[in-house]
């Protein structure tokens, strides 16, 4: 029995769970999957060298490397098995950064962005976002304003637009888009017992106008989507200038059906979900607004 209690310790231990950089193709992969080597005894390095060279590589000895991944001071580089597998038999391992892999690092006018704000400066919509909020622990009938979005989870789901609104939202290369978007793509539900209100919204839907600015000024700059755009004063004036938007206020629903929260812990979710743990859940149409509200224009 010791013996199993020793090996079950071993096998989760810190050091059999580490996780480190391959530094060929970027990926986190367990330390037992990887090796350091001397960036210049890489087998057939040449392959690692890109095509093109943008100006944001991080080329070490010509190589398109991960930094992470690299030991500056030893001039080693961590490579996972798999590619180096692949290197030693002559191919470039196809998750390679070389292997046009590279996207670079998000900027930072990008990610610091919101939801709301993402919405904002958005050319396509092939989504729609539901914020239900509950207590964390199912069948409470307190809102404990601490933990207020404790029980916050992210639901992936298709619905069907009315195409004519959606041309009209995106009519044109004026940017940002105007916050009625925000009405036809995201709706808020807050489910608690009845007689009972709950306030507060997620930051995520906060909208701050010179964030917008700067990552649709960045992105013109950037982006050969987004070069032919106008950036418009008028529709910036629209934003609020650190606040949740009134579209997205104006659509908040309260719901007292506290029974839906209730079925859908006992799936396979747990029942105390840990604070700022997202949980997927399948898409369902009922999970849009269990009062009967839908927010207008949110179907065709
Ligand atoms: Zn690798």
């Amino acid at each position: 029995m010791d013996a199993i209690i020793g090996e079950f310790i071993e096998r989760t231990s810190n050091d059999a769970l580490k996780i480190v950089v391959c530094t060929c193709c970027a990926r986190e992969v367990s330390a037992s999957d990887a090796s350091h080597y001397l960036i210049s005894e890489i087998p057939n390095q040449h392959l690692l060298k890109p095509q093109a060279v943008h100006r944001d590589h991080d080329l070490f000895d010509g190589l398109l490397l991960e930094p992470i991944g690299v030991d500056s001071s030893t001039k080693k580089a961590m490579i996972c098995n798999e590619c180096h597998e692949r290197l030693k038999q002559g191919k470039l391992p196809p998750f390679a950064l070389a292997n046009d892999m590279w996207i670079g690092r998000v900027p930072s006018q990008l990610s610091e962005l919101t939801l709301a704000e993402r919405l904002l400066i958005s050319m396509y919509f092939p989504t729609a976002y539901v914020f239900k909020l509950f207590p964390k622990h199912a069948g409470s009938a307190n809102w404990d304003p601490s933990q207020l979005y404790s029980g916050l989870k992210g639901n992936v789901s298709t619905y069907p637009l009315d195409p004519d609104l959606v041309a009209d939202m995106v009519d044109g290369q004026l940017f940002p888009v105007a916050p009625k978007i925000l009405c036809s793509t995201v709706a808020v539900t807050f489910i608690t017992p009845s007689g009972k209100h709950a306030r507060g919204l997620p930051s995520q839907l906060r909208v701050r106008r010179d964030k917008v600015y700067a990552a649709l000024c960045w992105l013109k700059d950037n982006n050969p989507i987004y070069a032919n755009i106008t950036i418009s004063n008028e529709r910036l004036n629209l934003l609020p200038e650190d606040d949740i938007p009134m579209e997205i206020i104006q659509n908040v629903c309260q719901s007292d059906d506290v029974e839906a929260v209730v079925r859908e812990h006992e799936g396979y979710v747990p029942v105390d979900v840990e604070d700022g743990e997202s949980v997927r859940q399948p898409a369902e149409a009922a999970d849009v607004d269990d009062s009967g509200r839908i927010p207008q224009g949110f179907f065709s």
